[in-house]
């Protein structure tokens, strides 16, 4: 295929295109959150289950309240998890309710503790209170009706899904299988963390940032290799992860350099490019192919603030598509000061967000060295795109922006 530069659109669509589709497999509802959801969940019974009572007090008939009685005798208390006591005496009695219990039978309204004494099994309303039917009520499926879809296929599962799932009895909830990843790092000069490093060598940083995203992403089969700057071993251990793996992230080596085997090595593995380079920096030299069945490879640069920009542009949303994810809507923030961007290419800065006091977003570009001062990312939230064909963003521009795992 021909190495031409595209622009990060078309890069979406080229991986969007590519990308296979994964299975679902059922998961305790302990181990669900962050997985995408694949059969929806629905209400097992109406929500609430029953006329449930939302205040401490006594429940009445609103027809005694009605026809001017304002003194009840306390018939029976009605407890949680028991069922209600019926209130026969519905003219002059009353049953002592609290928060959560089953509303009585025969009794149509609360009223509150705060409205009323209580002395020697009798309450008396004071004059102040005002009664309606139905207070302090959260009836029968005024919620949700039993069988309606609560949490649709395709969310993200998140702490309110969690206890959803387990409020309707979902023990087991269908989920996708993520795939398997391997994240592999190029270079003779990389040293893992606990290892000493000679002045002339670096520590091996960017399989730790893909990978501490990609489990925040809800991956929990995620492991990381090195490979020297070695056409042979590249081969190799290339060849054995795509038998062993489903989605490969490799970091490194996929510039112009003497020593960047990355994409010849892919090729010698008949990984089929679909693109080599975006018209975009940082991240220029980003490469996108599949195996011939089918796997993705995303090769992004080494440098570390390409690789984070490149895996929460295109490989994160990348396999949040295949996993059946609900499409997003983009995230817009403007920007507080102008940014000025002369460059014929799509911009991606690091930002962080700041609020005012009058409840106002912006984005606040962090101040780097150099486009390899990963070291200021420490301070940024995510990172914003500037579109190619634009000089100048005036401040107050919106802008999409992406946060960091
Ligand atoms: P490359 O794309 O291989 O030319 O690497 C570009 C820059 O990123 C070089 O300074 C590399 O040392 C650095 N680099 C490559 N891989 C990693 C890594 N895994 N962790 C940190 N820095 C890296
Ligand atoms: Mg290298």
């Amino acid at each position: 295929m021909s190495v031409q530069m595209i622009q990060p659109h078309q890069a979406d669509e080229l991986i969007r295109e590519h990308m296979p589709t994964y299975g679902a497999t059922g998961v305790p509802v302990e181990e669900a959150a962050g997985r995408i959801l694949r059969t929806a969940i629905r209400a097992d019974r109406d929500l609430p289950p029953f006329d449930r009572v939302t205040m401490d007090g006594i429940a009445i008939d609103f027809a005694a309240w009605q026809s001017g009685q304002r003194q009840f005798s306390v018939h029976d208390t009605a407890v949680a998890g028991r069922p209600a006591p019926e209130l026969t005496d519905s003219t002059r009695g009353c049953i002592q309710v609290m928060t959560g219990t089953m509303l009585p039978a025969g009794t149509n309204a609360v009223i509150p503790y705060e409205d009323l004494d209580l002395a020697e099994g009798v309450a008396v309303v004071h004059d102040t209170a005002d009664v309606v039917p139905l207070q302090h009520l959260h009836s029968q499926a005024s919620d949700r009706r039993v069988g309606e879809i609560i949490v649709p296929a395709g969310t993200r599962l998140r702490a309110p899904h969690i206890s959803i799932a387990a409020a309707v009895g979902c023990a087991r909830v269908q989920v996708t299988c993520p795939p398997a990843v391997a994240i592999i790092s190029t270079g003779d000069e990389l040293k893992q963390v606990d290892e000493p490093v000679e002045p002339f060598q670096i520590r091996s940083a960017n399989d730790h940032g893909i990978r501490a995203a990609l489990l925040r992403l809800g991956h929990n089969h995620v492991e990381r290799f090195h490979v020297r700057d070695d056409l042979d071993a590249t081969l190799q251990l290339l060849q054995q992860l795509l038998n062993d793996f489903d989605v490969l992230i490799l970091t490194g080596g996929v510039s112009m350099g003497k020593r960047d085997f990355v994409p010849t090595a892919l090729q010698e593995c008949q990984v089929q490019n679909h693109f080599h380079k975006i018209r975009q920096k940082p991240g220029k030299p980003m490469w996108f192919g599949t195996s011939p069945s089918g796997k993705p490879v995303f090769a992004l640069p080494g440098n570390t603030v390409s690789t984070l920009v490149c895996l929460h542009r295109y490989v994160g949303p990348a396999l949040a598509h295949a996993e059946g994810e609900n499409d997003a809507s983009p995230q817009w923030v403007r920007i507080q000061d102008a940014i000025r961007w002369p460059l014929p290419l799509t911009g991606f800065i690091p930002v962080r967000l700041v609020y005012s006091s009058a409840g106002i977003c912006s984005a606040v570009p962090c101040e780097t060295n150099t486009s390899g001062d990963f070291a200021a990312l420490s301070a940024s939230d995510g990172f914003v795109e500037l579109p190619e064909g634009q000089d100048l963003f005036p401040a107050g521009s919106i802008v999409q922006y992406r946060a960091w795992q």
